[in-house]
Formats: structure tokens, C-alpha cells, sequence
């Protein structure tokens, strides 16, 4: 047995555990510490004989049994812990040494740690680590940010334990310095609730609109699935329709209460968008979307609102009408990730981080929530063209969302004859009718600014600041 590990794991709930188990797997031989000892214990004894693991209870001895320079992985939780855990590691670390938060924190948290730890000469890591705790142990995206350099040392040793995409390229990538990792695993995860919210409002329509069942609905997605809709959500979608309650017999999904929970980092990429004023129309509405369905009093008071009278689908049309169905899903993914990618491409600008987008879709395919065959697709695009200023401006996604928009506006026309909110469809839409607008009415808007606050106007026909004398005694 090894008297030094080449890389240290703090913190061994669920993703810490598997994310130790997967780098012992891989060969490594790794040090495994935990505030409470017995979870230390614990995989030691249960998974001892998947790896060499040396386990530490105290920080002295974690700090011991590592190589130098020594690589060290938090995972907490994040905010309040993470801080804790620096203030505990950092003093017993010397220069050169790495810590690496793979938890979800906020990427101005990790920018502070990072500049803080740069004075004592510790390179700081932000990591961002999708899939789960499934991923973490047979391969996650893996988002790290942190100093370039530190990636020389630690890539070959993440490349080794990440996801792999369809053609073997791991899904690994150093995005960008400080915080750059953790702000592109925020919008992975604001894409992720974009997703969800399509994929709910795809269900919903086909349920309520062309009067399918969860198991009728359930074929319908593992039909999508060997499409261009091809993803890990639209497959366990397909699982969790088909799943019948073992206790009623009834229809799982039937048996759950309607309201979604959030850990945050959806929240925090809508608010962190109004920060940079990127509009992330898609992924706020999946946000407010899981914050209406929690306030139940106000559902419960608002049931008796009048709706549309129900106008069921026969047979015929309901298998025309899914087919519509999966267009405006197809069509609003698109714009979804357009607007994900619009907000890392400001980030980039505001932070003068260096990431590469086709490299961030590549590290996507493979061992995340969000991965899917489409990201391949994004990557084409970025690959073809850099600096391309959106992924609607891609001559392929527009051709495509071309095809799907006369079905993508039946869609949403379907859904409000019949009262079934559809506030995704309808904002990526919205998003691409403005997109594409001669005149938007933001002109109107630049001369009431200027009615009532003197707030001035631009020309469409002369440059400069202009302030029309208005009327009345105001
Ligand atoms: P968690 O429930 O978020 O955190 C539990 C771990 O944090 C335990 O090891 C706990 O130690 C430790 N901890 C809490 N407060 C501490 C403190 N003040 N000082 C030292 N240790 C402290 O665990 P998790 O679900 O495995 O997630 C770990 C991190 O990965 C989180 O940041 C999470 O957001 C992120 N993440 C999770 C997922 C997921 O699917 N779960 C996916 C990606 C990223 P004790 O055992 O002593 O209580």
C-alpha cells in the first residue's frame, strides 16, 4: 500500500464518496477525510478493495498523506462549509499546493477564494462536476476554472475519471481562470431547468391537449429519443412516465404532488443574466415556472378562474398534433441554448475569461444532465465559426427552426385555445420573433423614457442625444 496519495478527497457524502471511488478505480491512490470520521470509516470498510485509499481522520494527517504538490478536493456543501473547510486546510498547505472545490458554488465565491488563496501561492480550482452521484462515479463533466497551469497537473488525472463522449474524447476541459468553471456549470444546470420545463410543458400538451396517457406519452419519447431529440432528460423522461406506483397501480406520475423543488443554481443564472443583461427568457420562465407550482394557496384560490371551453382531439390529430409537438420542442431547445450561451459569451466579455464555447458543448455530451446528441451539433457551430454571435445566426439551427416554426406557432396557438400554460414555448418564441423584428417597439418605449423623464432618444437617421420639447406643463 501507497504511503502517499496522489490526490485527496474532503468531504464524502454521496458525491465526494463516488467522486473518490472513481479516482481510486482509475488507479489513483487517494486520501479520504470527512468532518465526521465514521463516514471516513464507512467507505473505507464498503468499498476498500476498489482502490488504494488512505483515510485520514484528522486534517494533519489528510495534509500528511498527500504528494507534493499536494491536490486536494472539497466536497461540501457549498457556501458557509466550503469557507470552513479553506480555513481549516489552507494554513497546513504550502506553495504550489492545489484545492479544488468540485461543490456547487457561486462563481463570485470561488473568484474571492481564488484571489485570497493566490497571495498564499495556493492555486485554487473552482470545479464545476455534472451527472450526479452516478456521474461522479462512472464519469461527470467535469467544468474546472482556476489558474491555467494548475490544469497541467490535474487534466491528465480528470481527463482519466470524466465522462467520455461518443467518440472517446473525455469530457474535460479547462474553461477559464478563477471562476470561469463554476459559472459555466451554473448555466449547465440553468439549461438543465430549460430543458425539464419544455420536456414538462411537451408532456402537459400531450396529456391535456391530444388526451394522451403517461404510458402512451412514454412511447411518444422513446420514439423522440432515436431523433435529433436524442438526451438523457428525454430518456429518463420516457422511464419516469412509464413508471406505475406500486402502492395505487396508478400512473407515478399521477401520485406526485405537482410542485418543483430548487437547490439555486437555476435562481442564481437568471439573476447573475439581469446582472449582465442577457436575456435568458427560457431559463427565468423555468424558474418562476417551479416557484408558481409551489405556492399552493394561491393555486388553491385561483382554480375556480374561468378557462376556455375543451375542444378534445380526435385520434387522427392527436398523432399530428405530437408531431407539432416535438418540432416546438426541438425549436425551443434551440433557442434555450442559444440564450444559455449568450450569457457565458457576456461573462466572458465582463471577466475576460478565455472560453472556448465549442469546448464547453464538447464537455457536455458526455456524463451530464444536459448531454445530448444536439450538443454535437453546437459544437459543429462553434467549430465552423468562433466568434459566431449566436447559435441562431448557425445557418443549420436556422434552417431548422425555420422548418419547425409554422408548427411551433400551431403549437402554442393549440395550447391557448385549450388554457394549457406553455410560458416556455411561448417566451422562445417571443425571443425569436424579436430576434428577427424589422422594428421593435423599444422606440415607443425610448420616446415615453423621454416624455416623462427627459431621458433622451437616438435617431435612426442622425447620431447623437435628442430630447423632444413635449407638451403641457410638466
Ligand atoms: P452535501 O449534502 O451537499 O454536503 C454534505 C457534506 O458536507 C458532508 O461530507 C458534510 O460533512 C460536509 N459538511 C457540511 N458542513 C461542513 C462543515 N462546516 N465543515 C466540514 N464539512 C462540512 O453533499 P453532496 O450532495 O455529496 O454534495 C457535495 C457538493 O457537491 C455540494 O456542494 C453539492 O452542491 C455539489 N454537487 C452535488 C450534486 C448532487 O447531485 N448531489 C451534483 C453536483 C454537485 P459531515 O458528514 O461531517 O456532515
Amino acid at each position: 500500500m501507497s504511503t502517499s496519495a496522489q490526490i485527496g478527497v474532503t468531504g464524502l457524502a454521496v458525491m465526494g464518496r463516488n467522486l473518490a471511488r472513481n479516482f481510486a478505480r482509475n488507479g489513483y491512490t487517494v486520501a479520504v477525510h470527512n468532518r465526521t470520521p465514521a463516514r471516513t470509516r464507512a467507505l473505507v470498510e464498503e468499498f476498500g478493495s476498489e482502490g488504494e485509499f488512505i483515510a485520514a481522520e484528522s486534517a494533519k494527517d489528510f495534509v500528511a498523506a498527500l504528494e507534493r504538490p499536494r491536490r486536494l478536493v472539497i466536497m461540501v456543501k457549498a457556501g458557509e462549509p466550503t469557507d470552513a473547510v479553506i480555513q481549516e486546510f489552507a494554513p497546513l498547505l504550502e506553495p504550489g499546493d492545489m484545492i479544488i472545490d468540485g461543490g456547487n458554488a457561486h462563481f463570485a465565491d470561488t473568484r474571492r477564494r481564488e484571489r485570497d488563496l493566490r497571495e498564499q501561492g495556493i492555486h485554487f480550482v473552482g470545479m464545476g462536476v455534472s451527472g450526479g452521484e452516478e456521474g461522479a462515479l462512472h464519469g461527470p463533466s467535469i467544468m474546472p476554472g482556476g489558474p491555467k497551469e494548475s490544469y497541467d497537473s490535474l487534466g491528465p488525472m480528470l481527463e482519466k475519471i470524466s465522462a467520455k463522449a461518443a467518440d472517446g474524447a473525455p469530457c474535460v476541459t479547462h474553461v477559464g481562470p478563477d471562476g470561469a468553471g463554476h459559472f459555466v456549470k451554473m448555466v449547465h444546470n440553468g439549461i438543465e431547468y430549460a430543458d425539464m420545463q419544455l420536456i414538462g410543458e411537451a408532456y402537459q400538451l400531450l396529456r391535456d391537449v391530444a388526451g394522451y396517457e403517461p404510458a402512451q406519452i412514454a412511447e411518444i419519447f422513446r420514439t423522440w429519443n432515436q431523433g435529433r431529440l436524442d438526451s438523457y432528460l428525454i430518456e429518463i423522461t420516457a422511464e419516469v412516465l412509464s413508471h406505475v406506483d406500486a402502492a395505487t397501480g396508478k400512473p407515478f406520475v399521477d401520485v406526485v404532488v405537482d410542485q418543483a423543488e430548487q437547490k439555486g443554481t437555476g435562481r442564481w443564472t437568471v439573476q447573475i443574466a439581469l446582472d449582465l443583461g442577457v436575456p435568458v427568457s427560457g431559463i427565468a420562465e423555468a424558474v418562476f415556472a417551479r416557484s408558481l407550482s409551489g405556492h399552493a394557496a394561491l393555486r388553491d384560490a385561483s382554480r375556480g378562474l374561468a378557462g376556455p371551453k375543451a375542444s378534445p382531439l380526435s385520434e387522427a390529430e392527436a398523432g399530428a398534433f405530437a408531431d407539432r409537438v416535438e418540432q416546438a420542442l426541438y425549436a425551443s431547445k434551440i433557442v434555450s441554448y442559444t440564450q444559455g450561451f449568450h450569457e457565458i459569451d457576456a461573462a466572458r466579455a465582463e471577466y475576460d475569461w478565455d472560453i472556448d464555447l465549442g469546448a464547453v458543448s464538447a464537455i457536455w455530451r458526455g456524463g451530464c444532465i444536459i448531454r445530448a446528441a444536439f450538443l454535437d451539433r453546437i459544437r459543429a457551430a462553434y467549430d465552423a465559426r468562433a466568434d459566431l454571435p449566436s447559435l441562431l445566426s448557425d445557418e443549420t439551427f436556422a434552417q431548422e427552426i425555420a422548418a419547425a416554426q409554422d408548427d411551433w406557432r400551431e403549437v402554442i396557438i393549440a395550447a391557448t385555445r385549450q388554457g394549457v400554460p406553455t410560458p416556455g414555448f411561448a417566451a422562445a418564441l417571443a425571443y425569436y420573433d424579436a430576434l428577427r423584428a424589422e422594428r421593435l417597439p423599444a422606440a415607443l418605449t425610448q420616446g415615453q423614457r423621454d416624455f416623462f423623464g427627459a431621458h433622451t432618444y437616438r435617431r435612426t437617421d442622425r447620431d447623437g442625444s435628442f430630447h423632444t420639447l413635449w407638451g403641457g406643463d410638466r
